[in-house]
């Protein structure tokens, strides 16, 4: 089959805010790589370089929240303005070639009715050409209609060293130490910027990439402000965390704030007591599965507990979820695709997704 460019961002897909405040078209423009400490060519990933290498605005103030007052001031810009008319006129045209590389990476494909077009709400743009798959034009003359979604990376901390989170310089002769990042995070005068008039976005989600959200000191403001200031009945919160370290009064808070039927806290615990601290190091096993556990017993029935599976934990998948099972949690086994070929981490191929063991020939 003939491959396309059909650009997520386009259908509804999440603009992302970096925890410095630098505005994305989505979560595939993390700007890592250009830290003091990170190598100049940090990971051998062939075409699917870092874009901060190949797309120089994006460290330019003129993306930062920072300078303006409301998040659509960001898209208004010419900067945005003529990155998006270059996505639609390779959608149109078909020529890919000018385009960063992240986009040919991530959005050039044979199966572009695999990527999901969901949120129709507010937008006006019509269709580009017949053969471009529902994508919306995020402009309507001056106003910036595009996705109603966003994901925040509230802060540059966590507890936690996951050896391969992006917290960590991955390769070069810094491997393994703590990326120099900006050590910024997100206020409520920050999330006000974003929420505004708290008719533009309904669905927030807090997945880090540097950082786990509940260690952001105004969280617990933060998600207040959204709460009280958003006007949209479908608002839904997201939160990604590993769910230790905080205290079962905190915990409390936050599940008396948060709507059990719109939003969701998903934790990621890869193990049981034993295990999983493995991956995850440093992680309380017994503080997550608690505040998994309350989350249960205040209603949040969307609560997850994801559950990676590596060769040190695959023993435990099965015994996990029947403890989540009893406890009322929703269970979802996580089959990686990120495993080098003879990582010692590895779990048997039945615990990895099949197009994986093709590809690596497992
Ligand atoms: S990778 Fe590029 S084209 Fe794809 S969703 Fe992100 S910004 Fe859009
Ligand atoms: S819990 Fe998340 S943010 Fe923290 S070290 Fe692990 S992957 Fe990184």
């Amino acid at each position: 089959m003939k491959k396309v460019f059909a650009p997520k961002c386009l259908r509804g897909r999440p603009y992302y805010v970096t925890h410095d405040k630098f505005v994305r078209p989505c979560c595939y423009f993390v700007d890592h790589g250009w830290e003091p400490n990170a190598p100049k060519d940090e990971s051998p990933k062939g075409e699917k370089l870092w874009p901060i290498h190949d797309v120089k605005w994006l460290r330019d103030p003129k993306t930062n929240l920072k300078n303006y007052k409301h998040i659509d001031d960001v898209f208004k810009t010419k900067l945005y303005r003529d990155f998006y008319d270059s996505l639609l006129d390779a959608v149109d045209t078909g020529h890919i070639d000018n385009l960063p590389k992240r986009c040919i990476n991530k959005c050039y494909t044979n199966n572009p009715q695999s990527l999901s077009s969901q949120d129709k709400t507010n937008i006006t743009g019509k269709d580009i050409t017949p053969r471009s798959w529902d994508l919306r034009n995020p402009y309507n003359n001056d106003q910036f209609v595009g996705s109603r979604k966003i994901q925040l990376d509230l802060t540059h901390r966590c507890r936690l060293g996951c050896p391969t989170c992006m917290r960590f310089i991955l390769d070069g002769p810094n491997k393994g130490e703590r990326r120099q990042v900006v050590n910024d995070e997100f206020t409520v005068e920050d999330i006000s910027k974003i929420v505004g008039d708290g008719t533009k976005y309904r669905s927030y989600n807090f997945c880090g990439s540097i950082g786990d959200a509940i260690y952001t000191p105004q969280f617990m403001e933060i998600v207040k402000y959204i709460i009280d200031n958003s006007k949209d009945p479908n608002l839904s919160i997201v939160i990604h965390t590993n769910g230790s370290g905080k205290k079962a009064e905190w915990w409390k808070e936050l599940y008396s704030l948060l709507r059990p039927r719109h939003d969701q806290v998903i934790f990621g615990v890869d193990g049981l007591e034993d295990t999983a601290p493995l991956y995850r190091k440093f992680i309380n096993f017994n503080e997550s599965f608690e505040a998994m556990k309350m989350g249960a017993e205040f209603g949040f029935k969307n609560n997850q507990w994801q559950y990676i599976v590596f060769k040190f934990n695959q023993h435990q998948v099965y015994e996990a979820e029947a403890l989540a099972k009893k406890t009322g949690i929703d269970f979802l086994v996580v089959k990686s695709d990120r495993f080098k070929k003879d990582d010692p981490h590895m779990p048997d191929k039945k615990w990895l997704p099949e197009d994986f063991v093709k590809r690596m020939e497992l």
